[in-house]
């Protein structure tokens, strides 16, 4: 698992449109301890094991794109807590980040795990978090995730932050469901230190619910939350395709992940590399690029280098989600889960 990063080797990773890939992220498996009802079908069904990379593979992939100039690697799921021994993934990873050759190592989870692994984490450099936490009523989170339990989540994220993570949240803006909750979950977020960022959810893959049900766009929350809160737009960035602003009742962070009403490709620096090893170049496009059968083919990595060129300069411009009475199925037929949220 300790392949070095041969830096000079390979130049840095630009897509046609001149934007550099300097995000990865990466779903280290397809499963999950959850079912969350925008996300998967409940009867989802899983890979088998042999086409799921090993953490070894999964380390020389990521270490190649460390190589060709990604500063940012986010390891996602799936639930990447849930993967068998992801922690030697992790720490195998970690030397990326001692080398000065990563500037972040992170993940998003549901935070079912973090009451074990929080310390650990810390232990391999890893700095902040994302977890995922659409509600504060326990009854509306079971029925939200299915299998999900609140208590289990909040005592992960009491231990994230004690071992000194610094934890984001993040919560799918679900119309009907968590709508009424923003200033109940801006209150308690902030209360603990902690930024909020509310997301639209995603034309994603089949999962048996109306999406023009679930959809809300943010404009309208944004518009009833500055009813009530003060909202300055601020020019803090994580890497990521949040815009921030920040209230000034709380001194708090609020984000909004908005791919339909507002689309953010223009800056895309992004790529998502499945547990499969199938790269995508767009959240929300079909095309893809196995990058599985290049780092199986031979031991060195020029094969897979070769492949990874090959997809960047297909990175297309944007992806244009539509969720509305014309457009009720997915964008794409991979759910979030598969492609890495
Ligand atoms: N299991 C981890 C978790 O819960 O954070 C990581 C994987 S999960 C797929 C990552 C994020 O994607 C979660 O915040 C989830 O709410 C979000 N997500 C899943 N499906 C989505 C969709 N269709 N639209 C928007 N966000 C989605």
């Amino acid at each position: 698992m300790n392949a070095p990063v041969h830096a000079p080797l390979y130049p840095a990773l630009v897509d046609p449109f001149g934007r550099a890939i300097t995000y990865l992220r990466v779903s280290v498996t397809d499963r999950c301890d959850f079912r969350c009802v925008y996300c998967m079908a409940e009867d989802q069904h899983f890979l088998p094991k042999k086409d799921v990379l090993s953490l070894e593979e999964l380390d020389r992939l990521c270490s190649a794109f460390v190589a060709r100039g990604v500063r940012k690697l986010r390891l996602t799921g799936g639930e990447p807590l849930v993967r068998k021994n992801v922690m030697a993934l992790v720490r195998a990873l970690s030397r990326h980040v001692a080398a000065g050759d990563l500037d972040e190592l992170t993940l998003t989870t549901n935070g079912s795990q973090l009451a074990r692994f929080a310390g650990e984490l810390v232990d391999c450099g890893v700095k902040r978090i994302n977890v995922s936490v659409d509600t504060l009523d326990a009854a509306k989170f079971r029925e939200i995730t299915r299998w999900g339990d609140l208590d289990k989540v909040m005592a992960g994220i009491d231990a994230a932050r004690a071992a000194g993570l610094h934890v984001k949240i993040n919560a799918v803006a679900l119309k009907g469901v968590n709508e009424h909750e923003f200033d109940d979950m801006i209150l308690w977020a902030h209360g603990l230190g902690m930024d909020l960022t509310l997301i639209e959810t995603m034309p994603l893959g089949e999962v048996g619910a109306d999406r023009t049900d679930q959809y809300l766009p943010l404009s309208e929350v944004r518009a009833r939350l500055s009813e009530r809160w003060t909202l300055a737009d601020i020019p803090f960035k994580t890497g990521g395709p949040a815009r921030y602003v920040e209230i000034a009742e709380t001194g708090g962070r609020l984000g909004f992940i908005t791919p339909l009403t507002h689309n953010f490709c223009e800056g895309c620096n992004r790529v998502r590399v499945t547990c499969t090893g199938t790269l995508y170049m767009c959240l929300g496009q079909e095309d893809a690029a196995d990058l599985r059968a290049p780092l199986r083919a031979s031991e060195g990595d020029d094969l897979l280098h070769a492949a990874m060129d090959e997809a960047i300069s297909r990175k297309p411009k944007g992806h244009d989600f539509v969720i509305d009475r014309d457009h009720r199925g997915p964008a794409v037929s991979r759910t979030m889960s598969v492609t890495g949220g």
